[in-house]
This record gives C-alpha cells, structure tokens and sequence, in this order.
C-alpha cells in the first residue's frame, strides 16, 4: 500500500464516520507565539478544544504537516539515529471537539488499523499503552476491544510524576493536554528494541504508531490544570510510520516516500550505499528545509529562521562528510517536488523559491565550512578526555557559522561532547567586549529569541540544563 493511498484510506475512513476533511494549516502555527512549528495535527484545532473557537463540525479529520525540530518536541538530534523519527512528517489525525470520547476513539482505531475492510494489521502484532490509572480506557482496551491484557501497558506516574509523563500529553508548557492511549507495532526480533514500559523500549522494535489523546484539561503558565469545556478527542498517527508497517519494512528510511529522496541525494553526492546514515539525514533534511520556506521561514540568526538555518547546515554538513564540496542540497527540493508535488502542489509552485533561498545558504556557510571544520579538527586531535573546549565551540559559532548543535553532531560521531560551560563563559566575554566596545550591534542574547514565546528552549536547554552535551 502507498503512502499515498494510507493518507487517503484514512481521511476516507473518519469522513465515513461523520468527519470533516480539514486541510494541512501552515508549519507557521497562525497567531501563537507559544509554539515554535505546528508539532501535531491538534495545533490549529487549539482554540476549538479550549471552547474559544467554534466550527461547524464537531468531528473533524486532517493529515497535518508537523515540523518537531526545536521546543517541547524536538527530534533533530534522533534523525539518523533511530529509524522511526523524522523532523519533517505527516500526521494523520482524527479529532472530537466535545463529540465522541474514548470508547469511541479507540474503536475507530483499532477498526481503522486491524478490519479487513481497512488495513487487515494482525491483531497480534499490535500493543497498547494506557494512562497509569486511566481504567477506563484499560477496561474499553481488555474488555470490549479483547486486547490480551499482557500487551496492555500501563504507563504514567514512573516518570516524573502525575502528568508528567509519556502518555500524558501536551501541545506545550501550556494549552490542551490529557492522557492517552498508544498503539505500538512490533516489528519483529530481528530488529532491537523491548515493549513499552521496558528498558529496552528506546529501540525500533515495539514502534509507537497512533496516540490517542483523551483532551481534558489546559495546562496554564503556571501549571494548573483547568478542565476544558467538553472532553474532547485529538489522535496522531505518523504517515511514515504505518507506511512501513504496511509496505513491510521496518525503517521509514525504507518506505516509499524517501526512495527517490535517498536516491537523488546519492547521486548528487556520489554515494553508493543507500543506507548511509547522512544521506538519510540529508533526505529527511531536505523535506523540513523546503516546507519551511513554503510556509514563510528564511535562514536568519533568530527565532525560527535559525533554526531553519541549523537544519540546513547539518545536512550541507553531512553532504561534506560524504565528500561534497560544491552546493548540492538545493537540487534536491526538484526531487522533492516530484515525489510529493501531488500531494503537496506548492512544492513544485515554490520550487524555483526553495532551491534559491536553499542555494543561498549553501554559499554562504561554504565560506566558513572548510576553515571551520580544520578548526575543529585541530581541537579534536588536541582533545583532552572526551570534552570539547568551550572556546572552540564559542569559535565555531562566532566566527564560522556552525550553530552549537552542528558541532555538537560532529562530536558525537567521534563519541566527544563539548564543554557548555566553557562555551557560556565565552559567550559572556565576547559580550562583555562588544559593550565595552560600544558596540550594541550584535546582542549575542537575543540571537535565539522569539518574540514573545516562551516554548523554544532548544538553545537554552543546551546552555543552562545540560552544561555538558
Ligand atoms: P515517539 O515516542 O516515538 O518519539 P511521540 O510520543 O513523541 O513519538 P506523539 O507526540 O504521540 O509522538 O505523536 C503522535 C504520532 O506521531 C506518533 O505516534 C508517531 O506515529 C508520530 N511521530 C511523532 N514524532 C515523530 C517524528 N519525529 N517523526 C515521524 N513520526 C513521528
Ligand atoms: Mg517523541
Ligand atoms: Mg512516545
Ligand atoms: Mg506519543
């Protein structure tokens, strides 16, 4: 089954249970300076659930386009290390405003995932998770749907405390949030991984596939919980994922939506295995990068134009690891176009537009690459243990363009991290100079600001929670 076809059945299937077909909102989450990128199918019903909006429909179906790269839900750093996340994919999701609850939700979905009329998965492939002392949907999973109980997983309060947990979920710091229910897909023992809850849960085996989120609360600034107006429904399936599950492999790197990505990417960096971890990385990069500018985001120093900027580099990064000197990344958004133009026209609409602005930023950061990498390379034979100095990393991004995380990535490979520490010292001096200086031109703490939001922390988090990364 194509992707394309799996998009379909599934907005097929909830308009045949009384949903309207809503279309994709922009990455840009329209008037809210909360989010860093539309991360879920919910974001543009936000103000639905919260009883602040009103549509006329009370069941609604979508197939989103989701960006998680920086906030609350943020997988840059899992793209090329697990098989399964992506920073640019398409969730399918059906949503309740105040309509059906959780025995209604779960029933759609497993009909939707196991009926012979729909996708005919084996029963006994599939998993399920539920809120720590959420019953309810325990006995709906046991009792109704037959679920033998020894894959019915409860999980919750073992991290980190009520609401504070995997299936607990929530858009942000603030907004809708509830617990939920998950559905998991068992690839198999040829691939590495234990069922959820366990220790071993972190590999691509036991994959989560939809989550079923039961809506009832909005968490406000300062943690309380308020009920909402009417318990509500919002669900999240990736695309990819179940694409693998339905066309029978067991990376999303294998389905058919990156064939032509991977294989395109390889030609234009003359690689042969297809299966190299950067051209996975650049084929999942060029698909955030490219959406991003059609829904308005330019390369910049701030906010999310940086971090637009930072997905572009790493993959112009990874083009140079396979031993790419010339700009290559911005040919990529015609291959791009030709595999999703269908479903997603503006692709070959804002071609031309993509390649240039993507083509821009690989000139520019060409200048300062190569001198940037030979710096890094000194510090990295000079390294003492397994940190990187700050004043090298403070170096690399003051002087050569490389965005703490891009260096962060290299170290990784070579098992180093870098010395955050070091790096906020450096930070600060420079700052220090450019007032004495008089110099107010460049305020190294407003580089990654957002005007007014208060989710991103993707940068903060790597200067003030983890010092060593
Ligand atoms: P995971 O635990 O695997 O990181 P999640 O719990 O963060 O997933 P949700 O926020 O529950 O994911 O999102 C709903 C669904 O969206 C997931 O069940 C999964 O199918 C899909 N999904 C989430 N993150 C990604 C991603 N980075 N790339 C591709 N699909 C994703
Ligand atoms: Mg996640
Ligand atoms: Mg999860
Ligand atoms: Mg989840």
């Amino acid at each position: 089954m194509k992707s394309a076809d799996i998009r379909a059945a599934f907005l097929g299937f909830f308009e045949s249970k009384g949903h309207s077909i809503v279309p994709s909102s922009s990455l840009i989450p329209g008037n809210d300076p909360t989010l860093l990128f539309t991360n879920a199918g919910m974001v543009q019903f936000k103000d639905v659930f919260l009883g602040d909006d009103k549509r006329p429909y009370t069941r609604a179906v979508s197939s989103q386009r989701c960006v998680r790269a920086g906030g609350k839900h943020n997988d840059l750093e899992n793209v090329g290390y697990t098989a399964r996340h992506h920073t640019f994919f398409e969730m399918l999701g059906n949503f309740s405003f105040g309509d059906y609850f959780k025995r209604e939700a779960i029933f759609y979905a497993w009909e939707f995932l196991t009926s012979s009329e729909c996708l005919q998965i084996p029963a006994e492939k599939l998993w399920v998770t539920v809120y720590a002392d959420d019953t309810e949907a325990y006995d709906i999973w046991a009792k109704e749907v037959g679920v033998p109980t020894e894959r019915i997983i409860r999980i919750g309060d073992n991290k980190g405390g009520k609401y504070n947990s995997d299936n607990f979920w929530a858009m942000g710091d603030t907004g809708p949030c509830g617990p939920c229910s998950e559905i998991f897909y068992d690839h198999g023992e040829e691939v590495a991984g234990g069922p959820p809850g366990s220790p071993e849960e972190d590999g691509d085996r036991y994959i989560e596939i939809w989550n079923n989120v039961f809506m009832q609360f909005n968490r406000s600034a300062d943690g309380t919980m308020n009920p909402l107006p009417k318990p509500s429904v919002d669900t999240g399936m990736g695309l990819e994922r179940i694409s693998a599950v339905m066309q029978h492999v067991h990376s999303n790197y294998e389905i058919d939506l990156f064939q032509s990505l991977l294989k395109a990417a390889a030609q234009e960096t003359h690689t042969s295995d297809i299966t190299n971890q950067s051209l996975r990385v650049i084929a999942d990069h060029i698909r955030s990068c490219a959406f991003l500018v059609i829904d308005g985001v330019v390369p910049s120093n701030e906010g999310r134009g940086y971090v637009l900027r930072r997905i572009m580099r790493r993959a112009i990064r990874h083009g140079h690891k396979l031993g790419q000197t010339q700009a290559f990344f911005h040919k990529l958004a015609a291959a791009l176009a030709d595999e999703m133009g269908d479903a997603y026209p503006e692709l070959r609409e804002q071609q031309a537009h993509i390649t240039k602005v993507i083509l821009a930023e690989e000139e520019q950061f060409a200048k300062t690459l190569d001198k940037g990498l030979t710096v890094l390379e000194a510090a990295l034979a000079d390294v003492k243990g397994k940190i990187i100095d700050g004043a090298t990393v403070f170096s690399l991004y003051d002087t050569y363009g490389f965005p703490v995380d891009l260096t962060a990535d290299i170290a990784r490979e070579r098992g180093l991290q870098l010395d955050m520490d070091g790096y906020d010292k450096a930070m600060d001096e420079q700052r220090k100079r450019a007032r004495a200086a008089g110099s107010f031109k460049v305020d190294y703490s407003d580089t990654l600001k957002l005007e007014g939001q208060t989710e991103f922390d993707g940068y903060k988090t790597l200067q003030t929670k983890s010092k060593v990364r």
